[in-house]
This record gives C-alpha cells, structure tokens and sequence, in this order.
C-alpha cells in the first residue's frame, strides 16, 4: 500500500538564539513524533560561531533542512544607530520577505504548512498567497502572550504611560501587570517600537493558531483565560496548541574537558551557573558588584562573563557568540577576585554551552536573566533560579517565575543606585544554595522538571497538542482544496 504523504512544514525564525533554537527544537519534534517533513529558514543575526554551531547541531542527526537567507540590505530602513534590538528585528524581518519569497519557490516543492516565529506575524499573508495553513510560535510563555494580544485593547483604553500607571494593567483572566513590569516595546509608548509591537499584536491572530513553548500544567489558569470566549472571540481565531519545553538535547561531549573535570569534582547541587543570556550585559559598577557578592556568598559558582554594557542591556545581543574576547571583562572585576575565588569559581568568556552546564547533577541553582529559553532550560533541569531581569519580557517572567510558579528568588534594586548591592547577592545565592527557602523552590523545580518531561512524552499534552495542530492543518488543507 502506498505511504500517506508526509506534510512538508517551513518553518521561519527570526534573528536571535533565543527564537533560532525553540524553531529548530519545534523544527525536530514535528519530524521526529509527527511525521512531517521540516525545513527550518534563517535569518542570522550575524555569521556567528554559536548560530552556526546550533544549525550544525540541528543537523546530527539530520532530521530536517536549513536554510540560511541571505541578511537584508538594512541600509535604506531609516534605523539610526540608537535603534533598539527589537526594531532592529522588525526591520531585519521585514526587509527579508523577498528573500524568504525567493527561497520558498526555490524549494523542490512547496510546503503544505507555514510556521512563522514572534516577530514573522507579516509573512503570514504569503501562506494566504501559497493558500495553505500558517500558524505563529511564540517562543515565550502564557503570560507573555495574554499581554501582546491584549495590548491593542489596552492600546485603547489606557490613557499616559503604561510605566506611570499606578494600578496594575489588568488582562481578562489573567493576572494582572504591574507597571513596572511591562515588556520593553510598552516602556515608552511614544517610540515606533511601540507600534510595532502592537500592529504585531493584530496580526498575531490572523493566524490558524498559535503555538506556545510551555506546557498545560506550568500556566493552567493563564491558558485557561487564554482560550476562553474573552480572548478566543474577540482575540485569537484559531486554538492555542501548547507545544513546550522545547529546549535542545543534552550533548556532554561538548563541555570542554577541563570544565567537565571541575563540576566532575564539585558536589552535587552546589554550583551556582550565572549567565544572562545570548546577549545580556551589565553595567561595570553593578558587574563588580555581582563579583563581590559572588565571593561573600562563598557558595561555588561558573560565570559567563561578558564585558559590560556602554549602552543597553542587550548590548552584546548583536554580537555575542562572535568569538568576542570575553577576557577583556576580567579587567573590571574587583583586584585580585580571580585568585581568591579560583578554588569555588570558574569563569567562562562570554558564552557557555548552557543546557550541558544545567544538567550536570553538581549544578544547583541558576542566576538568570530569565530569557524563556533559559527558563525551560533551567526547570527541565529542575534547577531553582535566582530571576535577574535584563530585558525584553524578562521583567515579566521574573515576576511570573518568583510569584506564581514559585521556582526562584528576585533581587530587590537599591533604588539609590539603581543597582543590586553585593549584600543583597551574596543573601540570595545563600538563600538558593544551602537555606530552606531554597530547598522548597528546588523541589518545586524537580516537580516541574517531571511535569515537563511527562508532557512531551508521547501522550503527554504537549505531544498531543502537536497531534492536534496536525489534524487541524489537514483539515484547513481538505478545506482549501475543497474551495478550489
Ligand atoms: N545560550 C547558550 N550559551 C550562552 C548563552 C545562551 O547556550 O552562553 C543559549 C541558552 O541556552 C538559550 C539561548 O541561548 O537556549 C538564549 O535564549 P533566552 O531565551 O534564554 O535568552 P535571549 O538570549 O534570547 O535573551
């Protein structure tokens, strides 16, 4: 009898490790447990060594295709050199569209799907052109989302800066947001990132459906407000499919040896992983301050260093992974920091292979940014966090992770400074590592970590809301074949 023909998904991710690896995470899940065939198409950021590390890794074994667009000419978009990382992808997106055109037609044939990531809600039109189903992932969680959608409505009803609002944004449903901790596109709503993100916003539903990377149990009651009349009336047109934690496989073999030897050697649980992303900066005071309540701490730690911001936040977003000298940060540690912690402390210039690190049983907790892929990756590790806020929605999943899902600790800004003092550091990494307090947010951790990994097992709700997504496009497609 001859085989059911597979459907053939593209699969689109905008520019940035944190969307580049949940796509080709997503890109292997409908191949592997759902007989699709894949191909993922990429915007880099820049040729780096980590983007081009993880397209290779997404190729061992070879489950799907990846296609590299070329970067668009940006040179006439009108972004001056202030522009912020988010206007910088929109733009980069929106100036690939002939290029992704280009490289769609290019393909042997064409795809009976389109799944495009957070900032690819315009290329949705072009499955209306190919008239076959499209659907937008968002790499981020319930919480996140519930505020993009319902952004336009606040857009409306909201009078004055979201920041200066002094009762929290309220969402159907949904916990409502404080001000201070809105995403970074609402910080001024007089900045053309702030349109984008709402226009995105309503285009957004436009698709079939959107898929979440988290899973049932982690936001029930978010979900459920979600897909209640509220929002999927008015809102959203197709169903939310939750399709998380997609993190990327464990690979030990590439920790580098002499890491390996020394977490081999420490005990188990005691190590503190501080990182901050694919592009996370600090400021130098506050970076020697982090250091300070590092050492004080006295617990074990590994540190991702990174030269400090001269600007923002996600300073180093655009080049991180480069091969840029991460030991040039040395130099702003306090005098003689490297010496006195070289017995508890390892140092890694700028970027870490972070999921092989989370998973190794002497690591015990993780200070983050709190980038949702780092997130998933800490609590599919069933590590606790301390939630160290830099940028984008990162505010919002601190808040989310310390008050709600309860698997971290957040430090408070001495607000004089605007910095997090080195008392503050040194209480909270003691608090994770060796007090009570810390112990409760690990066992909330590992039960996540058991939730997650029952969830993508097959006949978990994140494995099934994949089986359904697929009927859903089979459908649309008898559909659309129906109505020529
Ligand atoms: N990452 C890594 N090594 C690093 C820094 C980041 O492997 O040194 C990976 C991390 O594991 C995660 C992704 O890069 O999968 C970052 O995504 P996230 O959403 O956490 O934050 P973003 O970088 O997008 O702010």
């Amino acid at each position: 009898m001859e085989k059911p023909k597979k459907l053939r998904a593209a699969l689109l991710s905008s520019p940035g490790l944190g969307h580049l690896i949940p796509v080709i995470e997503l890109g292997k899940r409908l191949v592997a447990d759902h007989s699709f065939e894949a191909t993922v198409f990429v915007l880099p950021l820049q040729a780096s060594r980590a983007e081009a590390e993880i397209i290779e890794s997404a190729m061992a074994p070879k489950l799907l295709d990846v296609v590299e667009l070329p970067p668009p000419d940006l040179s006439a978009a009108g972004l001056g050199p202030d522009a912020s990382m988010a206007m910088r992808l929109v733009v980069m997106m929106r100036e690939a569209r002939p290029a992704f055109r280009s490289a769609l037609a290019a393909m042997e044939a064409q795809p009976d799907v389109l799944i495009v990531d957070l900032f690819g809600a315009e290329y949705l039109c072009i499955g209306d052109e190919l008239g076959i189903p499209k659907y937008v992932f968002v790499p981020s969680n319930a919480w996140f989302l519930a505020l993009l959608l319902h952004s336009p409505t606040l857009d409306k009803e909201v009078k004055g800066e979201y920041v200066d609002q002094t009762e929290p944004l309220k969402i159907p449903g949904c916990k409502p947001v404080r001000p201070e901790d809105v995403v970074d596109p609402m910080l001024d709503r007089s900045d053309q990132q702030y349109r984008e993100f709402v226009q995105h916003a309503g285009e957004i539903p436009m698709g079939d459906g959107i898929l979440l990377n988290v899973w049932e149990d982690l936001q029930a009651e978010t979900l459920a407000a979600l897909k209640n009349e509220e929002f999927l009336g008015r809102v959203v047109n197709g169903p939310i499919y939750t399709v998380g934690p997609l993190t990327r496989p464990v690979r030990p073999a590439i920790l580098g040896k002499e890491l390996l030897d020394w977490l081999d050697k420490q005990p188990s649980e005691s190590v503190m992983f501080v990182s901050f992303g694919s592009g996370g900066t600090m400021s130098a005071e506050q970076l020697a301050e982090l250091a300070w309540g590092l050492e004080l701490s006295q617990q074990r730690f590994i540190w991702v260093l990174r030269q400090p911001a001269v600007k923002s936040l996600d300073g180093s977003f655009f080049d991180v992974g480069k091969g840029v000298a991460g030991d040039e940060a040395l130099s702003f540690l306090p005098s003689g920091f490297k010496t006195r912690t070289r017995d508890i402390g390892f140092i890694l210039p700028s970027w870490a292979s972070q999921v092989e690190i989370l998973s190794h049983p002497s690591v015990g907790g993780f200070l983050s940014h709190c980038g949702w892929n780092s997130t998933l990756e800490s609590i599919a590790n069933g590590v606790p966090m301390i939630a160290w806020p830099l940028y984008a929605e990162q505010r919002l999943n601190a808040t989310l992770l310390s008050e709600e899902i309860g698997v971290a600790v957040r430090p408070k800004v001495l607000p004089s400074k605007k910095i997090v003092g080195r008392e503050e550091i040194e209480k909270l990494v003691r608090t994770v590592m060796v007090e009570e307090e810390g112990h409760a947010l690990r066992a909330r951790a590992r039960d996540l970590k058991s939730s997650a990994q029952k969830a993508m097992a097959r006949g978990g709700s994140s494995y099934e809301s994949l089986c359904k997504m697929k009927e859903d496009c089979q459908m649309r497609i008898r559909w659309i074949k129906q109505a020529h």
